[in-house]
């Protein structure tokens, strides 16, 4: 068992060059830790944040959220996993760019054996998001089948994985996406109806689809470009899930304008809220695991870097060329 391994590091916030391969000891685990060695290793949006400085992290730090491999080690008081378990997580602190890392336990699960290890480091963070935002949401928002939803940016990692599960739901999620192509991949993906941000006006379309009733919830990880609007497309009572900033953050919102626009809600949730506990964890995964093995939804895997392309991979998701999701193979 190696003591060193290569892992992504960032000394400095800033552009995807600040982040360097390099040699770093992994150590025995602690109480409540166990060490994993990544056969794959997901990428996500918040990789970007905590790269660029917009969710500060204390310096020097590791990248990356999500990941699947093997259990080398296990410290004291783990009694969920065993040395040799397939597993896979989202979690925290970042640093599953690395071909091994010393981690909390208790948001690492066990991988079914009919999941490969891709799958499992695509599907983690960004499927328990769509778990979360579809499933624990919709009976917040009173959703019930055949009822309109818009996704922004759903040719995404996320957004592909929604467009799937919301149909598997019987919703009908109206998607927006920033090409003609990749409006016709979240079609493909089950969206209802599609709409190209950049060429179309999507309040106007929304308005048009719901035959001017609007839609009971919007999920909006675009931030800035599209928050305001976003309200636009809600119905009175609507709820919007404001769970990203991929173009930046929003603008500071004036509550009054929730009023204004039809006694509306507003979310700001996060993941992490959500697996706090390993037993909110552990059920959150089977409902992934379960759709996932039904085949109602498939996790899709995209693009494949090396760990030492990582800088590439992010220039790619930052300038809006990739879709589904990407994973770095150590
Ligand atoms: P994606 O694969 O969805 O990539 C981001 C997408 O956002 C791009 O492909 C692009 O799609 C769209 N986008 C719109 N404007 C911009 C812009 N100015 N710059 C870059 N991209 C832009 O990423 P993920 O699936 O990893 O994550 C999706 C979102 O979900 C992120 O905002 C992320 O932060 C959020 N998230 C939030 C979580 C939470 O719990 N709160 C957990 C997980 C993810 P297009 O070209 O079609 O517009």
């Amino acid at each position: 068992m190696s003591n060193t391994v290569k892992a992504i590091r960032i000394d400095a916030v800033g552009g995807p060059g600040q982040m360097r391969l390099v040699d770093v000891p992994v150590g025995a685990p602690g109480p409540g830790e166990l060490r994993i060695r990544h056969h794959a290793c997901g990428i996500n949006y918040i990789d970007v944040y905590h790269r660029n400085g917009m969710y500060p992290l204390p310096l020097p730090a590791g990248i990356g959220m999500e990941g699947a491999g093997v259990v080398e080690a296990i410290g004291a008081g783990v009694e969920h996993l065993a040395v040799g378990d397939r597993v896979a997580y989202a979690g925290q602190p970042p640093g599953s760019y690395s071909q091994a890392r010393v981690m909390p336990a208790k948001t690492v699960v066990q991988l079914p054996d009919a999941i490969d290890f891709e799958t499992g480091a695509a599907m983690m963070l960004k499927g328990l998001t769509v778990q979360y935002l579809l499933r624990q949401t919709l009976p917040q928002a009173g959703l019930e089948r055949g009822d309109f939803v818009l996704w922004h940016a759903a040719a995404g990692g996320v957004g592909l994985i929604a467009c799937q599960w919301a149909k598997a739901l019987g919703l009908q999620l109206i998607g927006t996406a920033g090409s003609d192509e990749k409006c016709a991949l979240a079609r493909a993906h089950g969206a209802a109806h599609t709409i190209n941000y950049r060429s179309e006006d999507f309040v106007a379309r929304v308005r048009e689809i719901t035959g001017g009733a609007g839609v009971k919830v919007v999920y909006d990880s675009v931030g800035k470009d599209t928050f305001e609007r976003s309200l636009d497309c809600l119905r009175p009572f609507g709820l919007l899930a404001s769970y990203g900033s991929a173009s930046g953050p929003a603008a500071p919102l004036n509550i009054g304008l929730l009023a204004a626009k039809g006694s509306l809600y507003v979310t700001r949730p996060t993941l992490f809220t959500h697996i706090a506990t390993r037993e909110r964890t552990q059920a959150m995964a089977d409902d992934l695991f379960a759709i996932v093995q039904s085949g109602a939804v498939k996790i899709p895997v995209e693009r494949r870097y090396a760990l030492a392309d990582a800088a590439q991979a992010h220039e790619d998701l930052e300038a809006r060329l990739t879709v589904g999701c990407s994973v770095l193979i150590p």
